[in-house]
């Protein structure tokens, strides 16, 4: 049986041991809003990891809501925050899908998928009267491209606007240390289970939910009490990552005469995407059938044949492969099959 290397953490993370264990554990629990030592048994488990978040984003776990994962906490805020007096979001162009669904402008990138801070400067002037609040992510999930967070926080503080930031490919790669008022999380990007997440509400927001007196009553509904707990744990456990590895992935790419996107940005350190001269589902086929698992950028966009919107807002064109590495993880096995598989695919092109 081919061995198999899993090379795409920004789709989903592995399950870290810890938050295995404690999501198991936590199967069992009762109702955490019950009125028994069972029901304050469960509750524990919540608030403890309420404040594992807390103390991951460095915030106050009062300000921790938990979610059903990113796509649900981005939702949340750019839905709520707008009002008939403020109906506007304005966001970068490369954020994810579930950020563009409610942005009415979005702030043009340079060719490394950095956001224009001399775009975004026009943009406040033009429309400050009229936004609810700026979208704009911590670190790209298609390249790993980080954004200029402080200057970006100076500028929209100045308009007096409210900043949120979709941080869901920040942590276990780097600190999450973010200048926002709001910020997404999600649980299996850092090796937490799927299908959970927070938002950070440092300011007010409406409800998303109604009906019970779960998280304060703004996201009601029965807690998910063992992916909460496996959130948790998987923020006690995360740490950062070095580039160290990346870059030997991304000297072999570059040596086929791959183009690196954002190469000239910060980025994060697990990520690599790369342009090839051959369409990169065939060498995300090629390494698949060699047996390692990468993608050609997000998991919501693979398999669709629409050209990513993060490539076409860096004024480029093509399929990148993304290959996104997971705390700790050996990329020696890896480097001769990915030497061998785009030596293959250039040998087949020139025959
Ligand atoms: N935001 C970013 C930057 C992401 O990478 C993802 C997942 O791919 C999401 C949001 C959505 O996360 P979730 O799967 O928790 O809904």
């Amino acid at each position: 049986m081919t061995r198999r290397f899993y090379l795409d953490a920004n789709a989903t993370a592995p399950l870290h041991p810890a938050a295995r264990a404690a999501t198991v554990a936590a199967l069992d629990a009762a109702n955490p809003m019950s009125p028994h030592a069972a029901g304050r048994d469960a509750a524990m488990i919540v608030d403890r990891a309420r404040s594992a978040v807390g103390r991951l984003v460095r915030r106050d776990p009062r300000e921790v809501f938990f979610t059903a994962g990113a796509t649900e906490a981005n939702t949340w805020i750019l839905s709520r925050l707008r009002s008939d007096a403020r109906p506007l979001v304005l966001a970068s162009a490369v954020e994810h899908p579930s950020v563009l669904a409610w942005a009415d402008h979005t702030v043009p990138v340079d060719e490394d998928g950095v956001v224009r801070l001399d775009a975004l400067e026009a943009l406040l002037a033009r429309h400050a009267e009229r936004l609810a609040v700026v979208s704009v992510m911590a670190a790209n999930n298609e390249t790993g491209v980080l954004q200029p967070l402080d200057e970006i926080a100076a500028r929209v503080r100045a308009a007096g606007l409210l900043l949120h930031c979709d941080a869901t490919q920040l942590p276990g790669r780097l600190p999450v240390a973010v200048p926002a008022d709001f910020i997404t999380l999600s649980a299996h990007k850092f090796g937490g289970p799927k299908g959970v997440g927070a938002l950070v509400a440092g300011a007010a927001v409406e409800a998303l939910l109604r009906g019970g007196p779960q998280e304060r009553g703004l996201r009601a509904g029965t807690h998910n009490v063992a992916g909460i707990a496996g959130m948790g744990a998987a923020a006690e456990a995360c740490g950062t990552m070095a580039a160290a590895a990346r870059d030997q992935l991304q000297a072999v790419c570059e040596a086929h005469g791959g183009r690196v996107l954002g190469k000239g940005a910060a980025r994060l350190p697990n990520t690599l995407s790369v342009l090839f001269d051959q369409p990169g589902d065939l060498v995300v086929m090629a390494l698949d059938l060699a047996g390692v698992c990468a993608s050609t950028g997000s998991a919501c966009s693979s398999g669709s044949a629409a050209p990513s919107h993060v490539v076409q807002a860096m004024g480029l064109s093509g399929t990148p492969v993304r290959l996104s590495l997971s705390p700790g993880q050996d990329v020696a096995p890896v480097i001769p099959i990915l030497e061998h598989v785009l030596a293959s695919l250039e040998d087949a092109c020139e025959w």
